[in-house]
C-alpha cells in the first residue's frame, strides 16, 4: 500500500498545528504583559496606573490559560487512569502559580513550555524527515521511449517493469532496470553510500535515484515504481524509525515512578518547611513549583527517539538499512562478530579451476551434467560452474525434479538419471577419488559430480579474498573486537586458507546451516551480542540467530534487504566498521544524553529546594535548555561518514 506516490510526507508541519498557534498567542500576550508592568512602574500606585497592571494581570491570565491548554487536556485524560505525567506537572505549576498570585510566572511557564514541546516535536519532525530527503532523489518525470521509437516525458510514478526509459548526462535514473543501450559512469552514493562512479554498460543493473555522470543510458524497468531499491529503504527506515529500541521503553517506566515521586517531594517541599515554621508557606510553594518544573522528564524521554531516529537516518543517507532502534544498539554493544566465507570474507565470484572426470568419464560430461543442474541453484559454486560450461542453458540436458540441500549441494534427475553436485556430506558411504584431497590441500573449493553409488567426477573452485578484508578485520579489531570467528560449509582446508589471509584464527568449517545457528548461539552464550554477517539468502537461519544479522551487497537483492536486520547496500566490507562505528556513537549519545539531563536536573533541583534556582531559570535551562542540548547532541550523528578502507588484492590459495 505504501507506493510512490504516498512516499513523500504530507505537509505537516509542528510549527502550524493548534498547539503551535496557541504557543505563539501565549508567548505574545506574556511579552505584552511583562512589557505593561515594565512600564507601569511600581504596582502599589493607583488609579490609572492600577488600571493598567489589571489588564496586565488580566492579559497574563489569558496567556497561561493559553498556553496551559496544551498540557490541561492531556493532564485531564491521564489523570483519569490514574497516571501524573509531565502534562500534570505543567498543569500543577500554571495553576499553582496562579493561585498564588503569580501570574508573570504562570503565563512564563504555559509560553515557554508549550515552545520547548514544539522543538521537540520539531527536532523528532526533523530527524524523522531527514529520510525523506532521499524521497526527493528520485525525478519528478522521466523520459519514456515508446514502441514507435518515440519519446515522451511521463510521471516517474507511473512508471511500470519492463517500461523503457532514457537518461541523459547528469540526470537522475528514475528507475531500478538494466541497461540495453548506451554506457555511463553512474554515482550511487545515495543507495550504497559509494560515491565513486560506477561504469555501468549494456547489461549492468542500476538504481533509481542514482545519477549517470557521464554519458547516455536506455534501461529498461526491472521494476515499478514504487518497489524500486531506494523505496524499499525509505520504506524499511520509515518502519524502524517506529520501532523503539529498548532503552526507551526503560525511560517510559522510569518516568512511571519518577514522576509520582517528584510530584510527593515537590508537596513536602510545599507542606512541610512551613508548618515547621521555617519561612512563608508563599516562598516553600514557589520553591516546590520550580521543583516541578524541573522534574519534567521531557529531556529525558526525547533523548532516545531523537538520538536513535537521527542514527538511522544517517546510516541509511550512508548505504546503511537499519531496521531499528533495537538492532542499532545491538550493533553498538557487539563484540563477537562471526563471518559467513563465501561472498563476506570473499568476493564470492568462484571460477573453475579444474574439472575432472573419474575413471575415464569425459571431463565435458562432467561439467554438462553439473552446469544442467546448476543452472537451477543461485548459489555462487552453480553459477561459477554454469558460466564455465558455457553459460548457454539451452544446450543442456533436461532436469527435473532439481532439490537443493543447503550447506551439501543439489540434487536433480538429469534426463531421467538422479544426479549430485555438492560436499562429500551428499556422497557418504561412496569412496572419493584421491585427487579431492590433492585439490582440498591447494585451498580449493571442491565439487562432487556423482550419484547415490558412484562419483564420476569433480569440479574444483577458487575465489578471491576482498582486497580490504585482512584491513577491515585488523580494524575491527582496534575497536575491540576481537572474537572474530569464520564459519562455512565448505571444506577445512579452505576455510583455514581464508582465515590465515584475513587473520581470523577462529575458523568453523564444514557447517550445515543448522550447525552455524548452534556455533552463533555458543558465541551468544559467550559473549553476549553476537553479530553475524553473511549473504541474507544463503545465510538467513545463522543471520536470524545473531542478535544483528548484518548482509552486505543488498541492494542488488531486495530480498535480503528484507530478510537482513542490518543492510549493507554496498558491495563492500569496508561498511561494517562504519555501522558499527555509528551504532556505537548512537549509544554513547544515549547513554550521555540522558546522564546529563538528569544530572543538570538534579543540580537544578537542589537550587529549587534551597531557593537558589528561580522559576523562570528552572523552565529555561531545566526544560528547554536540557531538550536543546539533547537534540542538538543527536544531530551530531549525521555527520558520520564511512571511511574507505582500501589494500591491494590478495589470492588466499
Ligand atoms: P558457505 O558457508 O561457504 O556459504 P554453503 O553452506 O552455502 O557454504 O555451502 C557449503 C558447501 O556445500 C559448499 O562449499 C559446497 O561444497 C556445497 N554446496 C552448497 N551449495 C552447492 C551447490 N549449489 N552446488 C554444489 N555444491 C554446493
Ligand atoms: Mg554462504
Amino acid at each position: 500500500e505504501c507506493r510512490m506516490t504516498n512516499l513523500s510526507f504530507s505537509a505537516y508541519s509542528p510549527w502550524k498545528t493548534p498547539a503551535a498557534r496557541r504557543t505563539y498567542a501565549a508567548g505574545t500576550l506574556w511579552a505584552a504583559g511583562v512589557l505593561i508592568i515594565s512600564v507601569s512602574g511600581h504596582p502599589d500606585a493607583g488609579g490609572w496606573l492600577r488600571l493598567r497592571l489589571d489588564a496586565a494581570g488580566f492579559i497574563l491570565l489569558a496567556a497561561s490559560l493559553i498556553g496551559g491548554w496544551n498540557f490541561f487536556p492531556k493532564a485531564f485524560r491521564g489523570l483519569r487512569k490514574y497516571r501524573l505525567d509531565m502534562n500534570f506537572l505543567m498543569t500543577l505549576a500554571i495553576v499553582g502559580a496562579l493561585l498564588i498570585g503569580e501570574p508573570v510566572e504562570a503565563a512564563a511557564i504555559a509560553a515557554l513550555f508549550s515552545f520547548a514541546e514544539l522543538l521537540e516535536s520539531a527536532a523528532v519532525m526533523r530527524a524523522r524527515r531527514a529520510v525523506e530527503e532521499l524521497v526527493n532523489l528520485t525525478p519528478e518525470l522521466a523520459v519514456v521511449v515508446l514502441d514507435d521509437d518515440t519519446e515522451r516525458e511521463m510521471p516517474v510514478r507511473q512508471l511500470t517493469v519492463g517500461q523503457r526509459v532514457r537518461v541523459r548526462p547528469g540526470d537522475k535514473i528514475p528507475i531500478d532496470g538494466t541497461v540495453i543501450d548506451g554506457g555511463a559512469g553512474v554515482n550511487e552514493a545515495t543507495v550504497t553510500g559509494e560515491s565513486v562512479p560506477v561504469a555501468k554498460s549494456v547489461g549492468d543493473p542500476v538504481f533509481a535515484g542514482t545519477t549517470a555522470v557521464d554519458g547516455f543510458l536506455e534501461i529498461q524497468a526491472t521494476t515499478d515504481a514504487g518497489e524500486t531499491t531506494l523505496a524499499r529503504i525509505i520504506r524499511l527506515v520509515r518502519q524502524a524509525q517506529t520501532r523503539r529500541a529498548p532503552i526507551e521503553h526503560f525511560v517510559e517506566r522510569f518516568a512511571l515512578y519518577y514522576t509520582p515521586a517528584v510530584t510527593g517531594l515537590a508537596v513536602v517541599t510545599m507542606l512541610v518547611p512551613p508548618l515547621m515554621g521555617f519561612g512563608s508557606g508563599l516562598e516553600w510553594f514557589v520553591r516546590g513549583l520550580t521543583l516541578l518544573v524541573i522534574a519534567c522528564p521531557c529531556a529525558l524521554v526525547i533523548a532516545t527517539p531523537v538520538t536513535v531516529i537521527s542514527g538511522l537516518t544517517s546510516a541509511a543517507r550512508n548505504g546503511v538499512v537499519i531496521k531499528g532502534g533495537e538492532y542499532l544498539e545491538a550493533l553498538g554493544r557487539t563484540c563477537a562478530i562471526a563471518f559467513d566465507k563465501t561472498g563476506s570474507l570473499t568476493e564470492g565470484r568462484l571460477v573453475v579451476t579444474e574439472v575432472e572426470g573419474v575413471e575415464g568419464f569425459p571431463d565435458e560430461q562432467v561439467i554438462l551434467l553439473a552446469a544442467a543442474v546448476e543452472c537451477r541453484s543461485e548459489h555462487p559454486i552453480a553459477r561459477a560452474i554454469v558460466s564455465y560450461a558455457g553459460g548457454n542453458t539451452s544446450d543442456l540436458p533436461p532436469v527435473s525434479g532439481f532439490e537443493a540441500q543447503p550447506g551439501k549441494g543439489v540434487t536433480a534427475m538429469v534426463d531421467g538419471r538422479p544426479l549430485r553436485v555438492g560436499t562429500t556430506r551428499l556422497f557418504t558411504g561412496i569412496a572419493v577419488p584421491p585427487r579431492l584431497r590433492e585439490l582440498e590441500a591447494d585451498g580449493r573449493t571442491v565439487v562432487l559430480v556423482g550419484n547415490e553409488r558412484s562419483v564420476i567426477g569433480l569440479i574444483a573452485l577458487a575465489d578471491t579474498l576482498r582486497s580490504n578484508a585482512r584491513a577491515v578485520v585488523a580494524r575491527l579489531r582496534r575497536m575491540g573486537i576481537h572474537e572474530q570467528a569464520i564459519l562455512t560449509g565448505d571444506q577445512e582446508q579452505v576455510a583455514r586458507a581464508v582465515g590465515r589471509g584475513v587473520g581470523i584464527a577462529d575458523v568453523r568449517a564444514g557447517l550445515l546451516p543448522e550447525e552455524k545457528v548452534q556455533f552463533v548461539e555458543e558465541l551468544r552464550r559467550r559473549h553476549g551480542t553476537v553479530a553475524m554477517l553473511g549473504d541474507g539468502v544463503n545465510d538467513a537461519p545463522a543471520l536470524a540467530a545473531a542478535d544483528v544479522g548484518i548482509a552486505m551487497g543488498a541492494a542488488g537483492s531486495p530480498a535480503t534487504i528484507e530478510t537482513a536486520d542490518v543492510a549493507l547496500m554496498a558491495d563492500d566490507l569496508a561498511m561494517l566498521p562504519y555501522a558499527v562505528r555509528l551504532a556505537r556513537m548512537a549509544r554513547r549519545l544515549v547513554r550521555f544524553n540522558i546522564a546529563s539531563a538528569l544530572a543538570l536536573k538534579l543540580v537544578l533541583a537542589a537550587g529549587a529546594v534551597t531557593g537558589t534556582v528561580s522559576l523562570m531559570v528552572a523552565v529555561l535551562v531545566g526544560d528547554m535548555g536540557a531538550s536543546i542540548l539533547v537534540t542538538l547532541n543527536a544531530m551530531r550523528l549525521a555527520r558520520t561518514k564511512p571511511e574507505p578502507i582500501d589494500a591491494e588484492p590478495r589470492v588466499y590459495a
